[in-house]
Formats: structure tokens, C-alpha cells, sequence
């Protein structure tokens, strides 16, 4: 089905000057420069999606009694393009995006926009800011579409007004140097409890993530791990990224979606990579105390944790208030290594998408 709203592209009066965004590019970091557009749409009740403009860069200006911004209606997506080398823009599951943000829209008690539009709106931002992307290795322009109550209303319900936008940020490596080894703290805080938003991509979860995000920083951690609410025992996933655990057998686990995990992209895609190389997938729940007896016995070998922005990063240790171990030789692992190369080189376009995966733009 095609895209049945029409996009108005209002161009930057003033982009940035050719040299300051070369400088921007060939040092991007993440998350700190923008390009020189973003894609709006409104919604209200009566008129639905309405008003999709392409238009410079800028505050948004807000009512005050906005409900975004006592209520946290508000849900986000995160996706990546890609320049390859014979210059095309690719996307990696762009529809899987929009199909996600629609289940957390729906979550959110917030209308869901067509597919077609979401992935359209990348499109025409891309058309206009297509010499954003960065010059480093490794580096792409990492999308951020979410979506926001803009109703000024302070009553509890569902809002009536809401708007869609899409932001675009050069991005280097998530990591300066290429990978390193995790090592992850064990939070005695949970993250989504059955029947919660656990599965939905909206800001509130990150909100009640940062104290144990904190917690985990001044203990000298890179990360946090959440167990399940109802038991304390069983791994759930870090504060924005999935967990895969490889063992000395050929099989490879990650915990199940049973609501209170995230469906990562990244984790879905590894699923079927695993199974590509003949490793025996299994999505079946795992505890902290199988997680730390294996690790001792040299049963389990591998562990990373994966997600957009960091694509596959390694678990070398893991601490908490009842456990404390490393895993393998404490630096990545032979199958992490070889699952990111072939996720990242079919991202990149350097080994052919049998998958249907990559998207031209
Ligand atoms: C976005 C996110 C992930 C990873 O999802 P990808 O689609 O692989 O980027 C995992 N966990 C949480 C909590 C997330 O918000």
C-alpha cells in the first residue's frame, strides 16, 4: 500500500556552512549532532494524520499543559542508514520499525500511523539530508522517529492531539574503539512487570531506568541488567539491549518474548543468523544462578548483549548483590565475532541480503 499523505518540504533558510558539517562528520560521536531537517505530522481526532511537513531543524514549541509532559505519553523508534559503497542509502528492516512503534503506540493509548508513512517520512528526510552521513568508519545516520502528546489538557486520559516526528543524527561508533567487553551490574530494581509496558519502546521505561543505570556507573559498571519482577530470577535484558548466551554444545538462548522484554530488531535478526549457521536457537527463560554456574563450569563460553545503536556488544563480567563471575577469556567471543560481521556486513552491503532485510531508499 502507498503512502496516502502528502509531505510539504520547507528547506533550511541558513543549513550548515559545507566545513562545519565536514567537521561534524568526520567526529560525530552519538547523539550529539543533528542534521539540518526533521520530518513533522500532526494528529488531532477529527482530521487524523494531517500536515506532514520536511522542515528545518528546530525547537518544538510546546503548551506547558502539554500531556507528553505530565503523563509520558510518549513512545520512540531507533534505526539506522546506511551509506554504501556504490553510494546507494540503505535501510535494515525499516516496516519491522514502524510495525513496533505501532504495538507501542497501541500501548500507549496513541493512534498508530500507516507503515507506509513512517517508512515514507524517512524517505523525505533523507532526500533532503542525504549528505549527513558520517565520514569514519563504521559510522551511519541513526534515525530517531517518536511521537508525543501535544494536547494541552491535564486531565487523565488519552490525549486528542499528538505529534510524529522524525530527527536524524550522524553516528560513529557506538563505542570509540570498536567493541569492548560489558561488564554489567545486576539491579535489584525491575524494569517491567507482566501486564506493564515492558514491550513497548517508550521513554517512561528508560525514565525508571536511570537510577539503576546510576547505581550501575558508580560501581564501576557499564550497564544494567534486569531480572524478572515476579521471581528476581530470571534474565530479562538490559536497560536498552537484549542478551544471547552461547554455550560449549552449538546452542545459543536468549530469554523469551513473553511481554516483558523489549522484541529487539537486532535479536530477531541474530535468531535467524543463528540458525543460518547451524546453531541450535533456543528462547527459553534462563536464570541468574544457571547464568553464573555455567560461566564457572565453562559450560556457557560466550555472552553479548545486542540492540541498534551498539549492534553486538560483549559480556566479559557480571556483578551483583548475589553473584559475581566473568565469562570465557573475558573479551569477545568467537560466535559474537561472527555474528556481528554478518549482520553488519549485510547492513553495510558488503555480503548480499538473502533476507530481504536491506531497503534502498
Ligand atoms: C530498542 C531496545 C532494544 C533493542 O531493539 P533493537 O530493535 O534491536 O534496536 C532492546 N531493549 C530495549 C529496552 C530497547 O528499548
Amino acid at each position: 500500500m502507498a503512502n496516502e499523505i502528502a509531505f510539504t518540504t520547507l528547506p533550511h533558510p541558513a543549513p550548515t556552512p559545507a566545513a562545519e558539517r565536514a567537521a561534524a562528520l568526520a567526529n560525530p560521536g552519538f547523539g550529539m549532532v543533528y542534521s539540518d531537517h526533521m520530518v513533522v505530522i500532526d494528529w488531532s481526532e477529527d482530521k487524523g494524520w494531517h500536515n506532514a511537513v520536511v522542515c528545518p531543524f528546530a525547537p518544538i514549541p510546546m503548551h506547558p499543559a502539554s500531556a507528553v509532559l505530565h503523563y509520558a505519553q510518549e513512545i520512540f523508534e531507533g534505526l539506522k542508514a546506511y551509506r554504501h559503497a556504490d553510494g546507494s542509502i540503505a535501510l535494515f528492516r525499516p516496516e519491522a520499525n514502524a510495525q513496533r512503534f505501532n504495538a507501542s503506540a497501541e500501548r500507549l493509548a496513541m493512534p498508530t500511523l500507516p507503515e507506509e508513512t513512517f517508512v515514507e517520512s524517512i524517505r523525505q528526510l533523507l532526500a533532503v539530508d542525504g549528505d549527513w552521513f558520517p565520514t569514519v568508519e563504521g559510522g551511519s545516520l541513526y534515525l530517531r522517529p517518536f511521537m508525543i502528546a501535544t494536547e494541552a489538557f491535564l486531565g487523565v486520559r488519552p490525549a486528542k492531539e499528538y505529534k510524529y516526528i522524525l530527527i536524524a543524527s550522524p553516528a560513529g561508533n557506538y563505542f570509540k574503539s570498536g567493541a569492548p567487553a560489558v561488564s554489567i551490574w545486576v539491579s535489584d530494581y525491575t524494569r517491567a512487570a507482566p501486564g506493564g509496558t515492558g514491550a513497548a519502546k517508550c521513554g517512561g521505561n528508560y525514565a525508571a531506568s536511570l537510577v539503576p543505570t546510576k547505581e550501575a556507573f558508580a560501581l564501576g559498571h557499564d550497564q544494567v541488567l534486569f531480572l524478572d519482577a515476579a521471581e528476581h530470577k530470571w534474565i530479562e535484558e538490559l536497560g536498552g539491549m537484549n542478551l544471547f548466551f552461547v554455550f560449549d554444545d552449538g546452542t545459543i538462548r536468549t530469554p523469551p518474548l513473553t511481554g516483558t522484554i523489549l522484541p529487539g530488531i537486532t535479536r530477531d535478526s541474530l535468531l535467524a543468523l543463528a540458525r543460518e549457521e547451524g546453531l541450535d536457537v533456543v528462547e527459553e527463560p534462563y536464570s541468574l544462578d544457571q547464568w553464573e554456574a555455567d560461566a564457572q563450569s565453562g559450560k556457557l563460553v560466550e555472552a553479548f548483549a545486542c540492540g541498534t545503536a551498539a549492534v553486538v556488544t560483549p559480556v566479559a563480567k557480571v556483578e551483583g548483590r548475589k553473584v559475581n563471575f566473568t565469562i570465557g577469556s573475558g573479551g569477545p567471543g568467537q560466535l559474537t565475532q561472527k555474528l556481528k560481521d554478518r549482520l553488519t556486513s549485510i547492513q553495510r552491503g558488503t555480503h548480499p541480503d538473502q533476507h530481504g532485510w536491506v531497503v534502498k531508499v
